[in-house]
């Protein structure tokens, strides 16, 4: 097959990530991929500003991350969990349990991220029930989230940026609340507050948990807010008796410059998702974490176990790159490393704030965000990207890059150039 022929089939016959059948979006053959360069079939290579959405922090084609998973492919590659325990799965358990958030004790492997937020929902809706309070089955959260594409995952997200119109009706029903409008950095008033007080006031007795992607909103709106609000809210929910489930999806290691987003508000989940970074954008994986105190309720009622178990669960081909992965992030110097990389965005996005098709310039971590004023045209601008030899993919009205850890300054320069000559046209 030549590269037009793969094209051809590619476009009569796959689906990409939200894209038509009778009109697919253009799509960009990809040869191989190194460090931070992604290499297309004709040989142009691109700088990823995307680290393959939030995954990919370590680059492509690690030597370490190949080594891990080599080694491992030649003891097992995959063995059922169900009755059987094995070294990489144990090893990363105490990796991850040791960085986790204080009162994290507990962890399930799972498939991905949708599915750890499954797992997550499923954990407190099963704590209720064996609290012989089944009437707290509702979840709330705040708008402008994502947390998935599943069922469960679906009902939580931003109900009109999501796909509430399309599934109304079938979802399970959820209370809404306004994001938290509070920037990073700034104080949390009480209007700021208060409608995640009214409500948890006026409906606690039926809700299991609030969750939320702790400080920064990725794909619903990439919108870094007050870390106070946050710690507001973990008051909040124990004065109601609400469990928290925080989503570090997309901000856990090391993204947003702590290891832990919640980090900035000194909080603690009782439940937490992770994914995406895990294994460093190798396979897709994924897990949750719970306190000692939401497991043992969990398995304090009949049936006495919690009731979930991929055919998947801790796949050792994937607990071994995780290993691997979370093993380098560990030897890096997060405060020092993603910190040059948030002084850098800072400083070359900041003469975009003066463009006057831009609405604001955002940077926390290594995440750089340019909100333009108007939608953007994805196609367009990214076939403009890829001439640059870029790779960045806007939504919506969003342009944002969180290149992988390992960028170098030149290459984060000639990223964040090409990305302002782009969107000044
Ligand atoms: N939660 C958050 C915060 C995410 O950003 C994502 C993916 O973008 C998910 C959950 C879903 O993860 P996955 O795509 O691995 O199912």
């Amino acid at each position: 097959m030549n590269t037009a022929e793969l094209l051809q089939y590619d476009r009569e016959h796959i689906w990409h990530p939200y894209t038509s059948t009778i009109d697919p979006l253009p799509v960009y053959p990809v040869k191989r991929a190194e460090g931070v360069y992604i290499e297309l079939e004709d040989g142009r290579r691109l700088i990823d500003g995307m680290s393959s959405w939030w995954c990919e922090v370590h680059g492509y084609n690690h030597p370490v991350l190949n080594a891990a998973l080599e080694k491992q492919m030649k003891e097992m590659s995959h063995v059922m969990f169900g009755g059987f325990t094995h070294r990489p799965a144990v090893e990363l358990a105490e990796r991850l349990l040791s960085i986790a958030p204080g009162g994290l004790d507990k962890i399930f492997f799972c498939d991905s991220g949708s599915v750890s937020v499954e797992v997550a929902m499923k954990m407190a809706l099963q704590y209720w029930y064996a609290a012989e309070r089944t009437e707290k089955r509702h979840f709330l959260t705040i708008t402008k989230g994502y947390h998935g594409d599943t069922w469960n995952a679906m009902s939580v997200c931003d109900p009109v940026t999501g796909m509430h119109g399309i599934f109304h009706g079938t979802l399970p029903i959820q209370y809404f609340i306004h994001r938290p409008e509070c920037r990073f950095g700034a104080p949390c008033r009480e209007e700021d507050i208060r409608e995640l007080k009214d409500c948890l006031e006026e409906h606690h007795a039926g809700i299991a948990a609030v969750i939320l992607e702790p400080i920064v909103q990725g794909a619903g709106g990439m919108w870094f807010y007050s870390a106070d609000y946050l710690k507001q809210v973990r008051e909040l929910c124990d004065r109601y008796e609400v469990l928290l489930i925080c989503d570090e999806i997309a901000t856990g290691f090391g993204r947003t410059g702590k290891l832990w987003a919640v980090e900035y508000a000194g909080i603690s989940p009782d439940i937490m998702c992770i994914g995406k970074a895990i294994t460093g954008g190798y396979m897709s994986f994924a897990a949750t974490m719970a306190t000692e105190r939401v497991a043992t309720r969990i398995c304090s009622r009949d049936p006495f176990v919690f009731m979930h178990g991929p055919t998947f669960m801790g796949n050792p081909l994937a607990c071994a790159v995780a290993n691997a992965s979370v093993g380098l992030i560990q030897e890096y110097d997060l405060e020092k490393t993603v910190g040059a990389i948030e002084r850098q965005l800072k400083q070359e996005l900041q003469p975009a704030a003066l463009f006057p098709n831009v609405a604001d310039v955002r940077v926390l971590g290594a995440i750089g965000v340019i909100e333009m004023k108007e939608p953007v045209n994805m196609a367009v601008l990214q076939a403009k990207f890829v001439e640059e030899g870029i790779w960045v993919r806007p939504f919506g009205k969003l342009v944002y890059i969180m290149p992988p850890f390992i960028i170098r300054p030149e290459e984060l320069s000639r990223l964040t150039q090409g990305l302002l000559k782009v969107i000044a046209q």
